[in-house]
């Protein structure tokens, strides 16, 4: 009896295999269901597989080459994976010079082409789509993040200029600076105190050929001290929630300056300004999400304007919402000591005594309350 079509397999050529007897022609793969006549081919889960079918399969592929996961020395499949985006790749492009998004982390697969920028920063498609690439596109979000201190009575008084740069002006600009201010190795914002002249980025610069900027153009600004602050300088070319972000921790540093906070460590300083860049994150993704906008209505059904309040806010794909939450991980992620436990010892203490209690201690004792 053939264990394919049940049927008795009579005379003429028949295979055993699996335990079983089969006519040639119902011994079939589970993938192509097209005959199986090869010697070898792969089993899985009881079912039988050409060798080429089983690897399409089940062979991991490559996001990046798009090829299948060479095996190692031992002979197994090793592949790395981003944490967050889990993009699965041959270990080979960590170091084969494989461009990887400046924003979001991801590396180029081979069917796509990022952008270059001037100063060699590579951008994905996705979040070039939402990148804020000149002074004026920087304007709009100016205004939400400073909404957003005010809702948290923080207002700042002060009319502390925006500016969005090239590296090479925030590079500049960091060395104009007296008083030295500890940085991440790849510094995208600046809280400046000095009078100095920086360039700003005038219009969105144009992409040429390959992808690469062909045009930029750009101002001398020239910076008035009216206050402790003279502008918050942020990187161009980063999506509006990354650049959000690093707006929020700038204006936190604009805001303990303006209100007199002295002298703090690294430690208080830079994580106190990553816990105002992670409640930005988290206010933006949940105004984006309809589930919010619908509590929202609910709860204000009184009141006759309830709609477009999260119109303009607030992700508008699902790339933009994984990456909002990506921009979060990066800061409850972060190995330094400033940003990285600073942001944890802050964040505890922000959701224990909330905002404003902490903030006071701050001011009394230096430190954040335990
Ligand atoms: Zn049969
Ligand atoms: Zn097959
Ligand atoms: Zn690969
Ligand atoms: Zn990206
Ligand atoms: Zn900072």
């Amino acid at each position: 009896i053939c264990a394919g079509c049940k049927t008795p397999i009579g005379p003429g050529r028949f295979l055993s295999c699996m335990d079983s007897v089969w006519h040639p022609d119902c011994f079939r793969c589970d993938a192509c269901d097209k005959p199986i006549s090869d010697y070898e081919f792969s089993m899985h889960e009881d079912h039988p597989y050409h060798k080429n079918c089983y690897r399409e399969l089940y062979h991991p592929k490559c996001d990046v080459c798009k090829d299948f996961i060479p095996t190692n020395n031992n002979g197994l499949i090793e592949y790395r994976a981003h944490p967050f985006w889990m993009q699965k790749y041959c270990p080979s492009h960590e170091d084969d010079e494989t461009p990887r998004c400046c924003s979001c982390e991801r590396l180029e697969p081979k069917d796509v082409k990022y952008i270059t920028l001037d100063d060699g920063r590579k951008l994905c498609l996705e979040c070039l789509n939402s990148a804020i690439m000149d002074n004026d596109e920087c304007q709009p979000l100016y205004i939400d993040i400073q909404e957003f201190y005010e809702g948290l009575n923080m207002k700042v008084e002060q009319q502390i200029p925006l500016l969005l740069v090239e590296r090479q002006a925030l590079n500049e600009a960091m060395e104009g600076e007296k008083v030295g201010h500890h940085h991440l190795p790849e510094t995208r914002g600046l809280c400046l105190s000095e009078e100095q002249i920086v360039r700003t980025i005038l219009k969105r610069p144009v992409i040429g050929p390959g992808n690469t900027i062909i045009e930029m153009m750009t101002r001398p600004h020239r910076l008035v001290r009216r206050c402790e602050v003279t502008a918050i300088l942020i990187l161009f070319g980063l999506p509006r929630l990354l650049t959000g972000s690093i707006l929020a921790h700038e204006m936190m540093h604009a805001w303990l300056r303006l209100k007199g906070f002295r002298a703090l460590s690294p430690e208080v300083e830079e994580g106190i300004c990553q816990v105002l860049a992670h409640m930005w994150l988290e206010s933006e993704i949940t105004s984006g999400s309809s589930a919010t906008t619908i509590t929202h209505t609910a709860s204000t059904s009184a009141s006759t304007s309830s709609s477009s309040v999260s119109s303009k806010k607030g992700p508008k794909s699902d790339f933009e919402k994984k990456l909002g939450e990506f921009c979060k991980n990066q800061i409850e992620t972060d190995t330094s000591a400033a940003y990285g436990d600073g942001f944890r010892v802050g964040n505890k203490a922000v959701t224990k005594y909330g905002l404003r209690a902490t903030l006071d201690h701050i001011k009394l004792t230096g430190s954040f309350p335990y």
